[in-house]
């Protein structure tokens, strides 16, 4: 028997709210992400914006560092008059162009060169220094020709270029033109430089500034006043790399090219390796000594910054985190009202089965009450069975009160197997709830009367069965079973606490009605053994009454010695005394059977006093006590006589048996409609805790061992007037005697039977 159960999916059973709750985390979790992704993107668009316009600048500013010093070596040449080769190399190694301008190769001059003056030239250059020194090429003829004359410093590498007509190289040549025609310094197209050898060629460009003889202000003029050139060589690799070295880039990866697109055959430079898959480079076009430059900026691998690549992503991971903790607190919240509402339910059906069970001593009707209760509320069925010595019953409630009778009719009839292992058998075997969340076929089958009975079971399609035993001081009462088709309601360890709980209620109220009617047997029992004990006794009284009452006349009439007719006396009071006590034997099982017949008729009040003080009168003069009557005339009423001179007797005899021989006063007088009665002693007195209950019966209020009796005159006294539509009620102090004042109606009776009634309700009742 799985008594604890606990789903895998309970954490999913959230509800509506936990749902909400979830999809209201999870599509913030979706906006923050997105936001923090498009803030850390424009942040990376600003940064890439900022690096890229820093290095344009950068190159902007060296290039134009570099014009500068072209500028200030065409000052040299101030006059038209060329500097000598050590004014020219003297200024260039003041330059210090490695440390100031890295990047450039080195300074020129290039000299323009008639063809008829090529000789000359050559010899000058030679006596100059340069030994070796020629103009090249010299195929095909040019006129005039263009030479390298000067190239500082004098490495390696520039003396490769030494003599060389840059002109003879269309490339070179165009830049040189548009510097001579401009007067501006103008910048070759990619070339490979003379200079370059070896493995670690790079690629170059040179910047030209005309030198003229003298100021020209057209393009034809500076033709003509044209000396030469001051130029530079730029290997573009070292340029690039000086200018743009260091964290500038930061991540950023720059390829220059030659030209207004990034072509990859005009790539000035570039960072080695693959260029990155940045699918929004940027480009930027820029002007170099009048020929345009395209930089091409493309964000590289070490562009983003830890933060921005996990910033988003944490972001998500986060909000995914806290919307799943929101679900799960929000469920739980959810669960928690939820068990709180069903234990509220379960509070309530106790509460309304216990009001039920109290409400009357009929369980049967009042278990089928509960069973329709349960099953409005926390079952499909609750089948409620009660072993009756004719065979079992079951009264079964049913989720919808109109097939509860259909269910009923379905059960009926079904056996009851005391050596079955499950269901209220099991239950009762082992005094344990029984719970199961699946009776399979078999057991129906078992369990079913008859094929129809089996299919209506199946039909129902049982999920889950909940049984507790009724059982009282070791007897088997019953069962109670709840039964539940639905799926979602699977009974668990709450259910089985609460139908215990019900199971306990039912089994008190059972078993109170089973020893009321026991009880009221026996009362049954008890009254008619005293009417027949009262009525036996009777017979044989009479006959002694009469025997003692011939006695009396016998000895009356003096005809036995006086010791002998005082014992007469002393058993005739005794035959009377036993005849009072038998008649309120009677008088007890008349009344508590409903029986009290009255005999109405015209009564005066006066009369019957006198005759009760008569019979009184020897009583009263043997315990010394005075029995004064005060009695005013015509006191007439529709009463019972007997009944009547039966209250009053009572009354009187009490008083003289408890008024510790003083006096004792009757009185009647007439009060508006009612005739009032008070019998007062000066005796003993009742306790006021009393004064309610000696109206009761057997309740008195001294001990039997002081004054006999049975408790039983003033109850049926108090009963005689009720039926007479009167009252009794007493006024005493302790050692102060009491008076005791009966009210009776001086007009009919309101509804001759109407008290009559009202005992044969009281009847029912249980006696204390
Ligand atoms: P019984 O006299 O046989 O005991 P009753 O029903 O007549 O039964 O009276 C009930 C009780 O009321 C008496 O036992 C007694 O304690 C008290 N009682 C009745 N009448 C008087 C009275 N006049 N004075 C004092 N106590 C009284």
């Amino acid at each position: 028997m799985p008594m604890r159960w606990r789903s895998p999916l309970a954490p999913l059973r959230a509800g509506p709210a936990g749902w909400a709750v979830l999809a209201i985390g999870l599509a913030s979790t979706a906006v923050t992400a997105s936001y923090v992704a498009r803030a850390v993107r424009l942040a990376q668009d600003a940064r890439f914006q900022e690096v890229s316009a820093r290095a344009t600048d950068a190159v902007r500013e060296r290039m134009d560092a570099y014009l500068a010093t072209l500028r200030s070596a065409r000052g040299l040449f101030d006059g038209g008059r060329p500097p000598t080769r050590s004014e020219f190399r003297s200024f260039v190694s003041s330059l210090e162009l490695p440390r100031f301008y890295p990047g450039i190769q080195g300074i020129g001059w290039v000299e323009v060169v008639r063809a008829a003056d090529v000789e000359r030239h050559e010899a000058q250059v030679r006596a100059d220094g340069l030994p070796d020194y020629r103009v090249w090429p010299r195929e095909p003829p040019r006129d005039p020709l263009t030479a390298i004359t000067y190239l500082e410093p004098p490495d390696w590498r520039n003396q490769r270029a030494s003599g060389f007509d840059m002109a003879s190289e269309p490339l070179r040549r165009e830049a040189m033109e548009r510097a001579r025609d401009s007067g501006f310094p103008a910048c070759s197209r990619l070339v490979e430089l003379v200079q370059e050898a070896g493995a670690q060629r790079q690629a170059g460009f040179l910047i030209y500034l005309a030198v003229y003889a003298r100021p020209a202000a057209t393009a034809d003029q500076r033709r003509d006043a044209l000396l030469g050139w001051v130029y530079a060589p730029f290997r573009a690799g070292d340029l690039l790399r000086e200018t743009l070295g260091g964290e500038v880039m930061a991540g950023v990866r720059l390829d220059v090219y030659d030209g207004e697109e990034a072509r990859p055959e005009a790539l000035l430079e570039g960072a080695p390796g693959a260029a990155p898959a940045d699918a929004r480079p940027r480009e930027v076009r820029l002007a170099v000594a009048g020929r345009p430059w395209t930089l091409r900026f493309a964000r590289g691998a070490g562009f983003e910054v830890g933060l921005e690549r996990w910033l988003p992503l944490a972001t998500a991971m986060l909000g995914l985190l806290v919307s799943l903790l929101l679900f799960n607190l929000t469920g739980r919240e959810v669960r928690s009202r939820r068990q709180a509402v069903r234990a509220a339910d379960r509070a309530r059906l106790l509460a309304d089965a216990g009001k039920l069970l109290a409400s009357s001593l009929d369980e049967r009707a009042t278990l089928a009450q509960v069973a329709l209760r349960a099953a409005r509320t926390h079952a499909d069925w609750c089948v409620i069975l009660l072993i009756e010595p004719d065979g079992p019953i079951r009264l079964v409630g049913h989720a919808d009160p109109s097939l509860a009778g259909d269910a009923a009719q379905a059960l009926q009839g079904m056996r009851l197997d005391p050596e079955a292992s499950f269901g209220a058998a099991a239950a009762l075997r082992s005094g344990q709830p029984w719970l199961s969340h699946d009776v399979d076929a078999a057991t129906w089958a078992r369990l079913a009367a008859g094929p129809a009975q089996l299919m209506g079971l199946e039909l129902a399609r049982v999920r889950s069965v909940l049984t507790a035993p009724l059982q009282a001081r070791g007897e088997d009462l019953g069962a109670i079973t709840l039964v539940s088709c639905d799926p979602a309601r699977r009974f668990g360890e709450a259910d089985v606490d609460m139908v215990l709980d019900l199971a306990r209620l039912a089994v008190a109220a059972i078993d109170t009605s089973r020893l009321y009617r026991r009880a009221q047997q026996a009362v049954k029992l008890r009254d008619e053994f005293l009417s027949i004990a009262s009525h036996e006794l009777r017979t044989p009284l009479t006959s002694l009454a009469l025997q003692s009452d011939s006695l009396r006349a016998t000895a009356a009439r003096g005809d036995v010695p006086p010791a002998v007719a005082r014992k007469v006396e002393v058993i005739r009071r005794n035959v009377d005394r036993l005849a009072q006590l038998i008649s309120a034997l009677l008088d007890i099982t008349r009344i508590g059977a409903g029986r009290l017949e009255l005999q109405l008729e015209r009564v005066d009040l006066a009369q019957v006093v006198q005759d009760v003080a008569e019979r009184f009168e020897d009583e009263a003069r043997r315990g010394g006590s005075e029995l004064r009557v005060a009695v005013a005339p015509g006191i007439v009423g529709r009463w019972d006589r007997l009944r009547i001179d039966q209250v009053l007797t009572n009354l009187v005899g009490n008083a003289l048996k408890y008024g510790q021989g003083r006096p004792v006063e009757v009185r009647a007088a007439a009060d508006g409609d009612r005739a009032l009665l008070s019998v007062r002693d000066e005796g003993i007195g009742i306790p006021l805790e009393a004064q309610q209950r000696i109206f009761e019966r057997f309740e008195r209020a001294v001990s039997g061992r002081h004054y006999g009796g049975f408790g039983l005159g003033l109850w049926i006294v108090r009963r005689i007037l009720e039926e007479l539509g009167g009252s009794i009620r007493v006024e005493s102090e302790p050692g102060r005697g009491a008076t005791f004042t009966v009210a009776l109606p001086l007009g009919e009776l309101p509804r001759a039977d109407r008290p009559r009634e009202a005992l044969r309700a009281d009847a029912g009742r249980p006696q204390p």
